[in-house]
């Protein structure tokens, strides 16, 4: 008998012929007297439009607000009627999806007429989509005849940080709270459906954990209960060595670190939520990240040390997509104690991560990879900022059309010409390197080409590293 937390991505309950199937793997682990908790995420793709009609309501288009909710109804009351079989309990759910979604309609309207959207009123907004699809699995599993309870990130007693938009949890009183509320539960054999990625701040505000964020809420909820394992089941075998959606042969990696897997997911194996392994890692608590729909298959197993017998020095390749280059020169910056802070400084106050950072020995230049959608944000706040403080910056550019390939893994610490091999592969492509970087834990070399290179490159390096063949 175990206790696992168990997580399906949008992916995964994509579907209400899905949101079946999950119901039906939950509660075969639950009648093996496994103790569950399920996590989920909003239904494929709803996560992103309400982003975008939240962005669009900003500019007051009402009619836009009424066409969308109405989808959202339709959409969810579809999923139910493949999801759930007993009438009764049809109409339980839907009557739920009705009153969220007349719900989400105020708030959408509201945005509307204020004709502002903050990030505060933004995580609200995105919370629908898990708040949408976490009464669909309720009633699924319901339908199996098993005792379960719906919780919202909140209700479970996910508290967080207010940064809004990637907020990090309070994990001592998160901790608190979570086994107060579902520890009881899950002893009597009830399975807590919590929704994914939103939670609260210590005022009851909501807050989300991030994009991604559902596998962060899967891991925080497996310490918080102490669990054997924490699954997180999606459309794919476990991690590969690239995205299979760039490089068909990609292979399945039976056993990663914890610090391998979150070199990963940093660099885009979208597999993982990035900051997912903070707090299993700590706890020593295993993370398996395996198919929905392929339960035999046991997927791929993170733990503190693999005792895999792989010594392949490169196991990955990943493309980060979404990313822009911003390059900070200046002649005063060579041998100006402090300058390179002063970048950084402005950033951070500004809440923008620096991904990746490349510096000349000449100091006359910096150059950062950040997420692409807070470019204009980092422009103007460093214009602002250092441009005009007496010249130490002449001049910040930036290009918008460039993407991160990382090669990662454990072995390649200490390895001799294995940049030098990558980057022969790179030339012989005719592809031109725009930054390079190298972290001192040697785990991955990352570099940036044009996006519209990216996956040439990748293909290459799997190729050359016969990583199929893995
Ligand atoms: P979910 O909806 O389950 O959270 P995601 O879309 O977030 O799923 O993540 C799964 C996807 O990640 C896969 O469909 C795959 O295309 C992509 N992916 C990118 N890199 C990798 C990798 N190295 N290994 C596995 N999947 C990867
Ligand atoms: N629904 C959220 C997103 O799309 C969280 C998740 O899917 O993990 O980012
Ligand atoms: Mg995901």
């Amino acid at each position: 008998m175990k206790k696992i937390v168990m997580k399906f991505g949008g992916t995964s309950v994509g579907t209400g012929e899905n949101i079946r199937r999950v119901a039906e793997l939950v509660t075969q682990n639950a009648k093996k007297g496994d103790k569950v908790a399920v996590v989920v995420s909003a239904l494929a793709g709803v996560t992103n439009k309400l982003l975008e009609v939240a962005c669009q309501a900003k500019r007051s288009d009402e009619k836009l607000i009424e066409k969308f909710t109405k989808e959202l109804l339709q959409k969810h009351k579809e999923a139910v009627a493949d999801a759930v079989t007993s009438k009764q309990l049809q109409k339980e759910v839907n009557q739920i999806i009705e009153e969220t979604i007349a719900e989400l309609e105020k708030v959408l309207t509201g945005i509307c007429y204020v004709g502002e959207l903050t990030p505060k009123s933004k995580d609200y907004v995105v919370s629908f989509g898990e708040r949408l699809s976490a009464p669909i699995v309720w009633g699924a599993i319901k339908d199996f005849k098993f005792e379960t309870q719906c919780f919202t990130g909140k209700d479970a007693g996910i508290v967080t940080d207010s940064n809004f938009g990637d907020a990090d949890p309070l994990m001592n009183f998160t901790t608190h709270l979570v086994r107060e509320r579902l520890g009881p539960l899950m002893e009597k054999g009830v399975i807590p459906v919590v929704t994914g990625f939103i939670a609260a701040n210590q005022d009851g505000i909501v807050t989300t954990v991030g994009r991604g964020g559902s596998d962060y809420t899967a891991t925080i909820l497996g310490v918080a209960l102490k669990v054997d394992e924490v699954w997180i089941c999606t459309d794919v075998d476990g991690i590969m060595t690239t995205d299979p959606k760039i490089v068909l042969t990609a292979k399945m990696l039976p056993q990663l670190s914890y610090q391998e897997a979150a070199e990963m997911a940093i660099f885009g194996a979208k597999a993982m939520h990035p900051r997912a392994l903070g707090p299993v890692s700590k706890e020593n608590i295993p993370v398996r990240i395996r198919n929905a729909f392929h339960p035999e298959n046991p997927g791929t197993l993170i733990t503190k040390e693999p005792n895999s017998n792989s010594k392949e020095v490169v196991k990955a390749v990943a493309m980060i997509k979404d990313v822009a280059m911003i390059n900070v020169s200046g002649a005063t910056m060579v041998g100006a104690p402090g300058s390179y802070a002063k970048v950084f400084d402005v950033l951070g106050k500004n809440n923008i991560n620096v991904m990746m950072i490349s510096t000349a020995v000449s100091e006359a230049n910096i150059s950062m990879i950040i997420k692409r959608g807070l470019l204009g944000r980092a422009i103007s706040n460093l214009e602002i900022a250092l441009l005009e403080r007496g010249g130490l910056v002449s001049e910040v550019t930036a290009e918008d059309d460039v993407a991160v390939i990382a090669v990662m893994g454990a072995y390649m610490k200490g390895t001799l010409g294995l940049a030098s091999r990558i980057f022969a592969i790179v030339a012989k492509k005719g592809i031109n390197i725009r930054m390079i970087a190298q972290g001192s834990s040697e785990l991955n070399i990352s570099f940036v080409v044009k996006e519209k290179d990216g996956v040439a490159v990748v293909k290459a390096i799997h190729e050359e590293f016969n990583l199929d063949k893995a």
